[in-house]
């Protein structure tokens, strides 16, 4: 079995394009990452495999998209000003600061560093402040949003009123989410600035134990839909006490990490909480009509879904190491559909023109392909010999390498060979399609 550990996961990553420590140049932003060529189709895969599934395919979903500067009210009402921080402790020696729930040794016991002392436990809030427009008063505080989740329940009434959906019915949103983490770690699991998938799933207060285990259900089978092993994924329930102020119920999906079983995505029951608090605040009616005239505040069920935990899941999932014609090898075992690079095209050699004509001719045929298929991005590669281009393909994870040999100008067939076996087979180029659909 493969050992996996996270060095080799960042090592992978920045060297070949998928993603490199932030502001790197200028020595690193402490809890952010930007994603690179590689990075950003993985991402834009997996968004938009989530947004298909829960959005597109559904009857009940309306997607949306909100600003992520909100009237700083919103995090008043919702509870964020006053409840969303975590504990801080500082080394009265070293002055190293920890979130006190994430020491390892008990407070007594010290700074695992140095040994000092720690200070008085506080509360560190975690929102980004900032100031609206040119005066950096009081007055002008805003947030970076710490949760996707506020801009959907300020627009549920503007949903209802375009839309007139029947309850239950949910909105989705993927976004950036910002929080002042005391300890970034760990790659992307714990970053400062990050993207959440988030649904707010509106029903009947009487239903919400029903619709908890119907997402219960779906967000698994979203985690096996991208490619991320059951046996991996396990279900915590959050025990009272120790689950966010809004919620009554959460059950934490946790993914076996390097570092150790950690939160992959949430699923909480956060009762009437937010749209009540909400009409509280701003004295807006956001009540829902049922058809029988009774006005009626609905609850939620939220599966949160962290992007970059999603990624970071992934890549652990498919980092492999074996053998492949007695020679090692690394490769990313990703499922095809989320894979960055989908096939890649090479003419056996460069320097004969009749072979990269005809190899560009098929290049262009996918190309134009995946444009009416929605397919994902081929690559071109004529760079050294055919064995190491394999190989370069391995190590992103692109499933089918498509080659144009000698044999290809006498009859129209290609190679296609399988990432995890190593395997070619013939076909037509007609045929490629289906034959890198079907793996
Ligand atoms: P944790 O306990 O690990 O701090 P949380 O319980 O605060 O996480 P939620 O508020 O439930 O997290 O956020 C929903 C999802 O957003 C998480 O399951 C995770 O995937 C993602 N997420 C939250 N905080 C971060 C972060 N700092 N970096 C990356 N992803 C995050």
């Amino acid at each position: 079995m493969t050992d996996v550990t996270m060095e080799k996961i960042v090592s992978l990553c920045k060297r070949r394009g998928f993603i490199y420590p932030g502001s790197e140049i200028y020595g690193g932003l402490s809890g952010t990452w930007d994603y690179g060529p590689l990075g950003v189709e993985l991402k834009n895969n997996i968004k938009s495999l989530w947004w298909k599934m829960f959005v597109q395919e559904r009857e009940d979903m309306y997607g949306m998209d909100a600003a992520i500067l909100m009237h700083p009210k919103v995090w008043e009402a919702s509870g964020h000003v006053v409840g969303f921080s975590d504990p801080l402790v500082e080394c009265t020696k070293c002055k190293r600061r920890y979130r006190m729930d994430q020491v390892v040794s008990p407070p007594a016991g010290g700074c695992p560093e140095c040994g000092g002392s720690f200070g008085e436990v506080r509360q560190f809030n975690m929102m980004f402040k900032t100031h609206i427009g040119a005066a950096e008063d009081e007055a002008s505080i805003s947030y970076l949003r710490p949760e996707t989740a506020g801009g959907i329940f300020v627009n549920f009434k503007n949903v209802v009123d375009s839309f007139h959906p029947k309850l239950p019915f949910g909105i989705a949103q993927i976004g950036k989410a910002f929080r002042n983490e005391i300890a970034p770690r760990d790659f992307l699991f714990r970053v400062r600035e990050m993207e959440q998938m988030e649904i707010e799933y509106f029903v009947r207060s009487e239903e919400w134990e029903k619709s908890f285990e119907d997402w219960r259900a779906e967000c698994t089978r979203f985690i096996e839909m991208v490619g991320i092993p059951r046996a991996s994924v396990h279900e915590l329930e959050v025990p009272d006490g120790e689950r966010a102020h809004y919620s009554r119920r959460t059950i934490d999906f946790e993914f076996d990490f390097p570092f150790g079983r950690k939160e992959l995505l949430g699923l909480a029951y956060r009762t009437d909480f937010d749209l009540s608090a909400h009409a509280k605040a701003s004295g807006v009616d956001i009540s829902y009509l049922e058809e029988g005239g009774e006005r009626i505040v609905p609850h939620v069920i939220e599966p949160s879904f962290g992007v970059d935990r999603t990624i970071l899941a992934l890549l652990v999932s498919a980092y492999t190491e074996d053998e492949l014609g007695g020679e090692p090898r690394t490769y990313l075992k990703f499922n095809p559909a989320v894979a960055p690079v989908k096939a890649a095209v090479f003419p056996l050699l460069k320097n004969k023109p009749e072979l990269v004509k005809k190899a560009r001719e098929v290049y262009e045929l996918l190309k134009l392909e995946t444009r009416n298929s929605n397919l994902g991005a081929i690559a071109w590669d004529d760079n050294g010999n055919i064995g190491k281009r394999y190989r370069r393909q391995d190590e992103i994870g692109t499933p089918s390498c498509i080659t144009i040999d000698f044999q290809t100008l006498e009859d129209n067939t290609v190679t296609v060979r399988d990432r995890d076996t190593g395997e070619q087979e013939r076909f037509l180029v007609k045929e490629i399609l289906s034959a890198i659909h079907g793996q």
